[in-house]
């Protein structure tokens, strides 16, 4: 292996003297095993040298997706390296605090992503991320509660990890330390020098020299105008960006050709999605902050060490997470955050789920209670109808014919529009609305009626609308049966079998108390009231418990709704 040796370095070089450099580069390869693989993928065409900042077309194999590329700022044909897998690089945390939203955000927008691509288009997504586990404020935190760096930064790694569980995010096929890929970074560092796109100060940092990429620099937006990071004074260019620190006193180090020192922030991506995935890679995300200079400065160096015109083929970026009201983005530094974990004091993973479905991935999205609410409400409205239709169809909900041809075709066409929508770059709330129409047209149709007058039934499609229903919220990662469970609160015991026995006995009991004497117009029998009054406290105080119980003529059916269900329906049929 090139990279995974003293002796992959040593041939390296050997290699690059020899002229077998260029050679073996543009095969993207850090060990054999990648080199052969790379014979069965499409690579992008013009591999060789220096090119124009126009984006290329991809060879390769067209999924007829569309997604929006942060590199053409338009959207494109998704077409992949290789048929029916998407190699997917994706920045990961900085562990030096716990997580908050505007984070989790992203995260569970491009789990959507890829869970679409996956469970819907079937193609296998490789997906790798970076764990930066050394950065300034992993340091910055360790001195201040005098432990060490590692601590710090394996203590807030288990914590992401915690968290994304937690809101259900798929964990990558990979994750990858900075801490434990620092000679693969010296190494890397070392191929971009003898490229010539980098130079050593004699203080011992390393830079990126942007002059010899020429225009090539700026990709995404505001590169141009861009000053560059402080550093040395005897920096070639003020955008010049670091990739090798040589490291302060009390600061961790490693050794390296230029002396004691640590990775700049942007070498640690290329590095390791290389490493990963070889010269090319199909999708590049982040959230949109990332951009300039992490991502530009990541396609830079990338680009200069494989000699390619064109490393990543799609930057997709996720939009900010505002906190209402403000125009800022929720973040540590401005210290207007909430953390995940609060965050599922009060809400659920579904809800948040649904809260991102509603807007693009792409768009900034205003986090407040009645956004949050809003979510809830439509997660609300699906189940409601999945748990009258499921009643329907066992005969506990009495309605009046159905209309049964109209909800068949309408079935079949929310089936194309959600699969449209989702092949135009991800449009979710394009799909949810699809969803929620064809809830509405279900609900219309189940009109209750007090009395069974044994008429014409039709389960079946209510059967094939709640099994869609339920297929669509699981490729959207939302499963509707095991909301309880997402918060880590582990249910002992069967709470459904729990619910219908004791819903089966309260019904028994309200029967008996609604009997009427022997004349109608005598009304109730008195003495039966309380028990009447007894079965309306019971409902009343299940609900906040998330348990929803529907009285219906004589009989009641009941649900489970996302937790801390507010006080009964104002609609909601009363028995007493
Ligand atoms: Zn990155």
């Amino acid at each position: 292996m090139l990279l995974h040796s003293k002796r992959g370095r040593t041939m390296l070089r050997y290699s690059v003297r020899s002229g077998f450099w260029k050679e073996k580069v543009l095969c993207g390869v850090f060990s054999s095993a990648q080199s052969v693989n790379t014979v069965k993928v499409r690579t992008n065409g013009n591999c060789s040298g220096v090119s124009a900042k126009k984006w290329m077309r991809p060879g390769g194999f067209d999924t007829g997706l569309k997604t929006f590329n942060s590199l053409t700022k338009q959207k494109e044909p998704l077409i992949l390296a290789r048929e029916g897998v998407a190699t997917w690089y994706s920045c990961g945390p900085t562990v030096y605090d716990h997580a908050h939203l505007g984070h989790a955000c992203s995260y569970v927008r491009f789990d959507i992503l890829q869970r679409i691509l996956s469970r819907l288009f079937g193609i296998t997504v490789i997906h790798a991320m970076v764990i930066t586990d050394i950065d300034d404020k992993i340091i910055k935190r360790s001195w201040e509660d005098n432990v060490s760096p590692s601590v710090i930064a394996t203590v807030y790694e288990d914590g992401f990890k915690r968290d994304m569980l937690s809101l259900k995010v798929i964990p990558p096929a990979v994750y990858l330390r900075v801490t434990e890929n620092v000679h693969h970074i010296v190494t890397f560092i070392e191929g971009i020098i003898t490229n010539g796109h980098a130079y050593a100060t004699k203080e011992g940092d390393v830079y990126f020299d942007i002059q010899s990429i020429g225009d090539r620099y700026g990709k995404f937006v505001g590169a141009m105008d861009s000053q560059g990071e402080p550093g040395s004074t005897n920096k070639r260019d003020s955008r010049d960006f670091a990739l090798w620190k040589r490291s302060k006193p009390q600061e961790p180090y490693w050794e390296s050709p230029w002396g004691r020192g640590r990775p700049g922030w942007h070498i640690e991506c290329s590095t390791i999605a290389s490493a990963v995935f070889g010269s090319q890679l199909d999708v590049h995300s982040g959230g949109i902050d990332l951009a300039f200079p992490h991502h530009e400065n990541e396609v830079a160096q990338s680009e200069a060490y494989h000699q390619c015109g064109q490393w990543a083929n799609y930057f997709l970026h996720s939009g900010h997470l505002h906190l209402k009201g403000s125009a800022e983005k929720m973040s540590k530094s401005l210290k207007n955050y909430v953390t995940i974990k609060d965050f599922l004091q009060s809400y659920s993973a579904n809800e948040f789920r649904m809260f991102c479905l509603l807007t693009k991935y792409r768009s900034a999205i205003d986090y407040s209670d009645s956004s949050m609410l809003e979510a809830r409400t439509s997660l609300g409205t699906i189940s409601t109808f999945v748990q009258d239709a499921r009643a329907y169809m066992k005969g506990q909900l009495p309605c009046s014919p159905v209309q049964e041809a109209p909800l068949w075709e309408r079935l079949a066409n929310t089936k194309s529009s959600v699969v449209k929508a989702l092949a135009d770059d991800f449009d979710t709330p394009r799909a949810i609305s699809a969803v929620m129409s064809l809830v509405y047209h279900g609900n219309c149709q189940l009109q209750p009626v007090s009395k069974c007058e044994g008429g014409a039934r039709s389960p079946a499609v209510f059967g094939a609308m709640v099994s869609y229903i339920r297929e669509v919220l699981d490729i959207f990662g939302i499963d509707l049966l095991y909301s309880k469970d997402v918060d880590g609160v582990t249910t002992c015991g069967s709470l459904e079998g729990v619910v219908e026995q004791l819903t089966h006995f309260r019904s028994e009991v309200r029967a008996f108390a609604l009997a009427h004497r022997d004349e109608p117009a005598t009304g109730l029998y008195p003495e039966r009231i309380p028990l009447l009054k007894a079965c309306d406290i019971l409902r009343n105080d299940l609900a906040p418990l998330g348990v929803l119980i529907k009285d219906r003529g004589a009989g009641s059916t009941w649900e489970l709704t996302e937790r801390k269900q507010r006080v009964q329906d104002p609609d909601q049929e009363t028995s007493s």
